[in-house]
């Protein structure tokens, strides 16, 4: 177990600033993904930590600086994107490899590689090489051969990236009973948000080097910091339209609609907003759909396309010029060109200044 201090940290490669003055703390035991697109500097950081780049800043390891630490000193455990098992070695001896370059007596390697194993729930396999095993399998001796030496820390580069899709969801739901099993601490790296939302403790969100957000996945979707982590957080993607604050009217105001604003959203933006541009953001699933108006609120929008996902379909709208995509439930039908009525859910908007990028409510 350790707890992870990441401070100040900057990255160049000549010229290029691929990280720009991360810090981060991970607490002991703690699940925490560093989620961002590609590009985003993830890697980067992940290779600082373990040893494998020169960088500015600091990052201390249960309170002991780890700067001038070499990879293996640092003890941490590397698990890549590709597994990279000796394809001629069995299972057993693919996991028995770490330790065997450290010395371990043979019964005592054999005890704790079928310990491991066990756990990950490949011990009937360990007599077999790399190419009679599936993929998940192999990932899971991936997992095994780093876990067998009880590293203070695991560093995780999209491990799960080259698995199916049925395989990865398995392998989520794994991983984080694996974690909570073993309480140790994981850095993980990805830039698929579910797998961010349905394992992580907390998310750190990355993009061009820059650290966007750290918080829960709960508060990460609820409460995206910017418009970066609004637009790339949630699928499909959160809704943007731009719009003006009418103090008078009290209301939020684009081309052709308008949201009421409650009392306290009235007090939060008192004084945060300075006549600049807006936008308004809301999420697919906070937009309502209906063949008519019911009462007031509901705007007229006509259907562009629908796409039926079984256990629900998404709607594209068209409201004015801007195009909306709404949550509806699977049995819904519609053609496209019919006019429905929209109206957003005017407790769970979220609203961005324009030009920073940056929530004001
Ligand atoms: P991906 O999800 O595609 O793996 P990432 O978020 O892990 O992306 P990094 O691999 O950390 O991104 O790269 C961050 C930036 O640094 C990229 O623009 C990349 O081109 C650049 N970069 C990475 N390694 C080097 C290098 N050795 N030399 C020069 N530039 C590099």
């Amino acid at each position: 177990m350790a707890t992870l201090e990441i401070s100040n940290l900057s990255k160049h490669f000549g010229r290029f600033q691929a990280l720009h003055d991360i810090s981060l703390t991970i607490a002991d035991g703690e699940f925490l993904i560093l989620l961002g697109p590609t590009g985003a500097g993830k890697t980067t950081t992940l290779r600082c930590v373990a040893g494998l780049e020169k960088h500015e800043g600091t990052i201390h390891m249960d309170g002991r600086a780890i700067n001038s630490l070499t990879p293996a000193e640092r003890d941490v455990a590397f698990v890549f994107q590709s597994y990279a098992l000796y394809p001629r070695k069995t299972v057993m001896q693919n996991m028995a490899f770490p330790l065997e370059a450290r010395q371990w007596d043979k019964a005592r390697i054999e005890n704790r590689v079928r310990e491991i194993a066990r756990l990950l729930a490949i011990d009937g396999l360990l007599n077999r090489r790399p190419a009679e095993l599936s993929g998940g399998q192999q990932q899971r001796v991936a997992l095994g051969r780093a876990m067998v030496r009880q590293p203070h820390l695991f560093l995780m580069d999209e491990p799960l990236t080259n698995l199916d899709f049925v395989l990865r969801v398995e392998m989520r739901a794994e991983l984080k009973r694996l974690q909570s099993e073993l309480a140790t601490t994981f850095f993980y790296v990805t830039n698929d948000q579910v797998e961010a939302m349905s394992m992580a403790d907390r998310i750190a969100v990355l993009n061009e080097g820059v650290l966007q957000q750290v918080d829960t996945p709960e508060n990460v979707y609820d409460h995206p910091a910017n418009l970066f982590v609004a637009g790339f957080v949630g699928s499909p993607r959160m809704n943007f339209l731009d719009c003006r604050y009418d103090e008078g009217a009290r209301v939020l105001a684009g081309d052709t609609w308008h949201v009421p604003l409650q009392a306290e959203q009235l007090d939060q933006l008192r004084g945060q907003v300075n006549g600049g541009g807006l936008v308004f953001g809301i999420r697919p699933e906070d937009v309502d759909l209906n063949p008519a108006a019911p009462d007031n609120g509901w705007l007229p929008a006509q259907v562009y396309v629908t796409e039926p996902l079984g256990d629900r379909t998404i709607v594209d709208m068209q409201l004015g010029d801007t195009s909306v995509k709404v949550k509806a439930d699977p049995e819904f039908a519609a053609s496209s060109g019919d006019t429905l009525h929209v109206r957003f859910d005017a407790r769970r908007f979220h609203l961005f200044d324009k030009a920073t990028g940056e929530a004001v409510l």
